[in-house]
């Protein structure tokens, strides 16, 4: 009996330390704002569009001073000039989701990493892959929606040259402290297709060292491909 009312205090005790009323767990602020999500043609309302097709007015040539040669399409798309140079947004970006759409030239020339071959720079720094990965092999670190040379994708969620492909990416910067030096590493999320292929991977290394001077842009890649993109929009996290 003594041991049976012990056993009654205790447990009231254990009860009464982990009983809490839901509505103290409640909390009020700050509510979400509200963004419409298919505010125009699907994008989001809080978003800044790249590029829709109309012009090259966010972006400049990497090449100072040199105009954009790449072509403008009447389907509304952008495909890149070889030997032009790559270009890059004139707004600066920290941490962003990005949606973007490309397409890699039906009729295909080379293999490996001369296929369709581009690539989406954040900050001018960490190339995310554009290849024509559509049975076309190559070292799996370079291939489609590989954070170059850093990550392999986790599947290759690739169509076939001449189709349009999307890519919606998370991308968090990384952080510095006032002196410069890293803090906290940026990291990737990417969804090819729909298909997630990097889930949450840290950025150890920038695919190309550059000096602080360079700007923090967003970046395409000119390298001697036909590749599209269109539909480009950020939203800044
Ligand atoms: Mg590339």
């Amino acid at each position: 009996m003594k041991y049976l009312i012990l056993l009654f205090f205790t447990s009231n005790i254990i009860f009464s330390q982990v009983k809490t009323d839901p509505k103290d767990l409640e909390v009020w602020e700050p509510e979400p704002k509200i963004v419409e999500p298919y505010k125009l043609r699907g994008v989001p309302s809080d978003a800044i569009i790249l590029f829709d097709g109309t012009d090259f007015s966010k972006w400049k040539s990497v090449n100072s001073g040199q105009e954009i040669l790449w072509s403008l399409n009447k389907d509304k798309s952008m495909t890149v000039k070889p030997g032009t140079g790559a270009i890059q947004t004139i707004e600066e970006h920290g941490s962003i989701q990005l949606h973007i759409e490309w397409k890699t030239p039906v009729v295909i020339s080379g293999d490996g990493q001369y296929r369709g071959n581009s690539g989406i720079f954040f900050q001018r720094r960490y190339e995310v892959q554009v290849l024509d990965s559509y049975e076309n092999r190559t070292y799996s670190n370079g291939q489609a929606g590989a954070i170059y040379i850093e990550h392999i994708p986790l599947v290759n969620a690739s169509l076939p040259p001449g189709k349009w492909q999307k890519y919606d990416i998370i991308f968090n910067a990384p952080k510095y402290n006032e002196k410069g030096v890293k803090i906290k590493n940026g990291s990737f999320i990417v969804f090819h297709n729909g298909v997630l292929i990097q889930n949450g991977v840290s950025i150890l290394r920038p695919t190309v060292e550059l000096d602080e001077s360079i700007p923090n842009s967003l970046y395409l890649q000119d390298h001697g491909d036909l590749v599209s993109f269109r539909n480009i929009w950020m939203r800044k996290l």
